[in-house]
């Protein structure tokens, strides 16, 4: 792990450069992780241009010694007292917090003890809000990371192989569930990346919907939406399958959705906006008429977090570049009927998008 760490440090201390920061209070979890390297619950990072400090409690001191080599540990006793030490230990002034992260309690309590703190006047240490600075880095994967998110795709595909032909008529959809779930574990997944959703019939058409004890009907459109954890690392991966013979709105939903998501991965460009990607695929379903059926955004970034940047919807100005990685996935929800959802994950290149998802997937079943 560590040779990546550095050079991710080094893109941060760029950041926090241009933005005019002394240094940076890590607190969310991911983000913390892919600095540092460190997997345990609890810590914060502070990193300056001159020192990388990790403060953690006593539960995980040797553990944040072993995986963060390039981090000095500190160790967290009770009170505020590791904020100031890390201050103090770095020198650092504007102080960067996470303020997506943090919550308005632990910022009350930080900047109790500034004030609290000695020295006075410019001298004294300053808390800045910040939105996003490391998120925004994760948004490119690096060769360790892509290593990684492959092979938490390579897990939920070999599931989805393997359970999706053994569907049937009578089985519920938390059966099925379960089955994807003990398939991701058996191919090493450390869990699913979020619950498994199994949505049979008009299920499909409720975004919000798990999976529970309805039984899956011959004819009916089943969508599986289900990702694995590997290191960390999250995929993602939606297939809508059919049992027995599809009826007519099915052949034309599915292949519209099909459509809308072959025409997005063989178009989208580095350089582009996330809302200049999302409307490839959109225009397609708006064409077919379905347009205000696909209500939500066309994808989302993937990697310690199953949505992360890049954002890839209708308002998501921000450019998507090289070495992004993130999922590609149309919908279309008839309400009563079902849904129709197909998704992969890409990692855009200089020659545009490489699909790294393999589960199969259904071509089109239109005449
Ligand atoms: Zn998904
Ligand atoms: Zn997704």
């Amino acid at each position: 792990m560590g040779s990546n760490i550095l050079p991710r440090l080094q893109a941060l201390r760029a950041a926090l450069k241009e933005k005019g920061l002394g240094g940076l209070l890590v607190s969310t979890p991911e983000n913390r992780r892919y600095l540092s390297g460190f997997t345990g619950s609890a810590g914060y990072l502070l990193v300056t241009q001159a020192d990388a400090l990790l403060a953690t409690d006593f539960r995980y001191v040797e553990q944040a010694g072993n995986q963060s080599p390039e981090f000095r540990v500190v160790h967290m006793g009770a009170g505020n007292g590791w904020f100031l030490q890390l201050l103090s230990e770095t020198g650092a002034r504007r102080v960067g917090f996470e303020s997506e992260n943090i919550s308005v309690a632990l910022h009350k309590r930080l900047a109790q003890a500034l004030k609290e703190s000695d020295g006075t006047g410019t001298g004294k240490p300053r808390l800045v809000a910040t939105s996003n600075i490391v998120d925004e880095l994760r948004a490119y994967k690096d060769w360790e990371e892509m290593r990684l998110l492959q092979r938490a795709i390579d897990i939920s595909d070999g599931a989805m192989n393997s359970v999706a032909p053994t569907i049937r008529p009578g089985q519920t959809e938390t059966e099925v569930a379960w089955r994807l779930e003990v398939a991701m574990r058996e191919l090493g997944a450390e869990g699913p990346s979020f619950d498994t959703i199994v949505a049979a019939g008009p299920n499909g058409a409720l975004p919000h919907h798990r999976a529970g004890d309805t039984v899956i009907q011959k004819g009916e459109p089943i969508v599986i939406d289900m990702g694995a954890k590997y290191q960390g690392y999250c995929s993602d991966l939606t297939r809508t399958i059919i049992i027995g013979t599809p009826d007519e709105t099915f052949r034309r939903v599915y292949d519209t959705v099909l459509g809308a998501q072959l025409t997005a991965i063989a178009t989208v460009q580095a350089g582009m906006t996330g809302a200049q990607a999302d409307g490839l695929a959109r225009k397609v379903i708006e064409v077919a008429g379905h347009g205000e059926q696909f209500g939500h955004s066309l994808g989302h970034g993937v990697g310690l977090a199953v949505h992360e940047f890049p954002r890839v919807g209708p308002n998501s100005p921000g450019l998507l570049q090289e070495g992004m990685a993130f999922t590609i996935e149309p919908g279309i929800y008839i309400s009563g009927w079902g849904g129709v959802r197909i998704e992969d994950v890409v990692v855009l290149e200089k020659s545009g998008a490489r699909v790294l998802s393999k589960a199969i997937k259904q071509d089109k079943v239109g005449g």
